[in-house]
């Protein structure tokens, strides 16, 4: 079982960075967090949402953003759109269940003989 994280979306943005007002620094990044086994791979319901300044090498939490930023925000994080956190089955899965049907199918042939 692992798990990693996908970026959906980052963008660069001009806003001014809260922390130490450089226009240069500020990035969103909406990342989906995605379960993976041998059998499935699901994707979390939820985005993170992070917005990091380069310039002061850290994180900008929502607390602290302008107006500005909420609109930026907005707007980048309909950009962002989510994978679906339906399972998806991998083919290993897909054997297992055919053999489970041929499996049943078997047994259910030699009771409807004996
Ligand atoms: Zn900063």
């Amino acid at each position: 079982m692992s798990i990693q994280k996908y970026v959906l979306h980052s963008a660069r943005i001009n806003n001014n960075c809260p922390e130490c007002y450089s226009t240069e620094g500020l990035e969103f990044t909406f990342e989906q967090e995605n379960f993976e086994n041998r059998f499935y791979s699901k994707a979390k319901k939820e985005v993170i949402e992070t917005l990091y300044c380069h310039n002061c090498k850290q994180q900008v939490f929502p607390v602290s953003w302008t107006e500005d930023i909420e609109r930026v925000h907005q707007y980048h994080s309909k950009l962002a759109k989510p994978k679906s956190s339906m399972i998806k089955l991998k083919p290993l899965a897909y054997i297992l269940i055919l053999f489970d049907v041929i499996t049943i199918a078997v047994i259910i042939y030699f009771l409807n003989n004996n």
